[in-house]
């Protein structure tokens, strides 16, 4: 079996106007679908964050792998040393490719699933309502939020009372029972208050989360603990900036640090573990280099007695499939997984979108990831790209179209 063929389109998926700590996403996330086809007839499935320069990255390395047998994924450590992204943006295709060719699951394929069934966890995000024009950049794009309509979507939601609402509606659509507020947006204070309505409204049986992406000082971080301690959380997400502050602020509680910031790859176990700066990994195959490496990832931390979780951004079916077979056959990824995919509100590229029943995801068993490319879907989205060319999320930027003089600030509170 060899490859033949490396098809890479750029794609842009709508996305509402959600608030972090730096500003606000932009009306669409980019990201690049691979289709690796072979001299069996089979094609794989891949999706990778990026625009248009990202893609030109996956043709210029897609020479190389022509010819690659699709079994023989550890070659692509070869081929290109020291880029994860890389080794990510072919495993995957290829992993399914495979999978495809032998009637079996890419689960299967990396050892077999420990779990049938994998926890994700709402992201419940502060957001503007979503203003006139948010869509209407992409000529001829009708505007998806008038067709699809969810509660809370033409409404604001910043404010604490506000943030309780969009979380009964996250719990009664989709039944999840772990809840991550995505802080920054507004005073931790009244962040922190947002936390105490979750956990009086739903109660001690729904792990609770906390991310403002660094975006508060050691000293913030640090007198908000009592309150987060009493309320219970999970664990802490990147309340501060760089290994030395986590590991500050982790001395001082026993709330578990985790992190997609501070310890984003194999490079810095040593010194995380060294400096004790973070209890869970947020580990996402896209960086991390595919979905083998999430599971020797997962097998480092539990060799630490590190917890592993995975870390989301704004995605589509092929990669919400690549993590649920993560999700399956990483033992110790006991945390639900991190997803955007309820934001993209059945935008999909894919044929067999999901449908969250009781928080968690069935793991495909159709060979490979599960998912079939559905060219028209595809199409439309790469239509949509093509009127908005974009490389990465400018959240700042996006922010600035509203307020000119909101300030960059890495640490903001
Ligand atoms: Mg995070």
């Amino acid at each position: 079996m060899k490859i033949t063929k490396v098809q890479t389109t750029v794609v842009a998926v709508p996305d509402p106007p959600l608030r972090n700590v730096n500003g606000v996403h932009e009306p669409y996330a980019v990201r690049v679908i691979l289709q690796v086809h072979t001299d069996d007839g089979v094609t794989g499935l891949g999706e990778m964050p990026g625009g248009t320069r990202f893609k030109a990255e996956l043709d210029a390395a897609a020479a190389k792998v022509i010819g690659l047998n699709p079994y023989h994924t550890e070659w692509l450590r070869e081929l290109f040393p020291d880029s994860p992204r890389l080794w990510s943006a072919f495993e995957v295709p290829c992993l399914d490719a495979v999978g495809k060719a032998t009637g079996r699951s890419v689960s299967d394929l990396l050892g077999g699933g420990v779990r049938d069934r994998v926890p994700f966890s709402a992201y419940l995000f502060y957001k503007f309502a979503t203003p006139d024009g948010w869509l209407e950049t992409a000529a001829g794009t009708p505007k998806p939020w008038g067709e699809v309509g969810m509660y809370g979507w033409a409404a604001e939601v910043l404010t604490p009372e506000a943030m309780v609402d969009e979380t009964a509606e996250f719990v009664r659509r989709y039944g999840f029972r772990t809840l991550k507020l995505k802080a920054g947006p507004l005073p931790p204070d009244e962040e922190v208050r947002t936390l105490r309505l979750i956990r009086e409204r739903f109660g001690p049986d729904y792990p609770l989360r906390i991310d403002p992406n660094a975006g508060w000082s050691v000293e913030t971080a640090l007198r908000l603990l009592p309150q987060l301690e009493e309320i219970g959380l999970e664990y802490y997400e990147d309340p501060v900036r760089g290994m030395d502050a986590m590991a500050e602020v982790g001395r001082r509680t026993e709330l578990p640090m985790a992190t997609n910031m501070c310890l984003v790859g194999f490079k810095q176990f040593p010194e995380g573990v060294a400096k004790d700066a973070v209890q869970v990994v947020l580990a996402d195959h896209h960086g991390w280099g595919g979905l083998w490496a999430m599971k020797q990832c997962g097998q480092i931390c539990r060799i630490f007695g590190m917890g592993t979780s995975q870390h989301s951004n704004s995605h589509l079916g092929i990669s919400m499939a690549a993590m649920i077979h993560a999700g399956a056959t990483v033992p110790g990824l006991i945390y639900a997984s991190d997803t955007h995919y309820p934001w993209q509100q059945g935008w999909d590229v894919v044929n067999e979108t999901f449908t969250f029943t009781d928080g968690s995801l069935p793991v495909p068993t159709a060979p490979g990831l599960g998912v079939t490319l559905n060219q028209e879907r595809l199409g439309r989205l790469a239509e949509i790209a093509a009127a908005r060319p974009s490389e990465r999320r400018d959240d700042l930027g996006t922010m600035r179209r509203w307020f000119p003089e909101w300030e960059a600030k890495a640490q903001r509170w």
